[in-house]
């Protein structure tokens, strides 16, 4: 088992993919209305600390449960991913890794203080922050993919709990599993299992001895390309 606790460097974002969490579709925007998108993207990004936390399992079997759910269990933890989509995203795997990132309280505290004081730049600055956790995800994700490559692995892409058939129920030994709370502050409603901070996310990856159709193929558009080690290194995931 390997694993880190990692501080991210996220100094931008897309904005095109800000105003995609906007609901945006190409109407006319005023100058004003871009000023104050920006000024609320530049606002989260001086405010959220980029953390992750990441392990990497070996698959310690495959199970059908009694009540027909299957189920992959890891070695060392009593993390279980239960369900077809998961099982699916994970045949063949022989180990996976697990990852969870926050960009902090910090962005929290300022979304409910917005919430109250003025709800339309909250809207502006939630889409920034999840755009940036997404980005804190890539960062986390290509600390799993150079791991991987170390091992002689390939990776395929990252899986949350709540895709498919992977249950939320998933989350209390998911974040267990990376001891996220004392590491990373991250907490979890009793009943709705939510994470706060709300700007947090959980996945899975899994890990293969042979490249897998949705195996990074190329450096070329890989959302992991700014954070990643072996790129400028010369020893990119895909090259063997
Ligand atoms: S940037 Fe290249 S080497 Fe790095 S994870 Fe992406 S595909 Fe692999």
């Amino acid at each position: 088992m390997s694993g880190g606790l990692e501080c991210y460097e996220v100094s931008s974002v897309d904005r095109a993919e800000v105003l995609r969490y906007l609901g945006y579709s190409g109407q006319p925007m005023t100058q004003e209305l871009e000023a104050r998108i920006d000024g609320e993207v530049a606002r989260c990004l001086s405010v959220c600390q980029p953390r992750g936390v990441w392990r990497t399992f070996e698959v310690a079997g495959r199970e059908v449960r009694e009540d027909g759910a299957p189920v992959v269990r890891l070695g060392g933890t009593a993390l279980e991913l239960v369900g077809s989509s998961i099982q699916k995203h994970l045949e063949g795997a022989v180990a996976v890794g697990v990852m969870a990132v926050t960009v902090g309280m910090g962005v929290e505290r300022e979304l409910r203080r917005l919430s109250l004081t003025d709800p339309v730049a909250q809207v502006v600055f939630d889409a920034a922050a999840t755009t940036a956790v997404e980005r804190a995800a890539d960062a986390c994700e290509a600390s799993l993919v150079a791991d991987a490559r170390e091992r002689g692995l390939y990776t395929n892409f990252r899986f949350s709990p709540g895709y498919g058939d992977l249950p939320m129920e998933t989350q209390p030994t998911l974040l267990a599993a990376l001891d996220a709370q004392r590491r990373l502050g991250i907490t979890l409603a009793p009943k709705s299992l939510l994470m706060t901070p709300t700007k947090s996310v959980t996945a899975v990856v899994g890990m293969f001895g042979e490249p897998q159709a949705s195996s990074h193929a190329s450096c070329a558009g890989c959302l992991c390309r700014d954070f990643c080690r072996m790129r400028g290194a010369g020893t990119p995931c895909w090259k063997r």
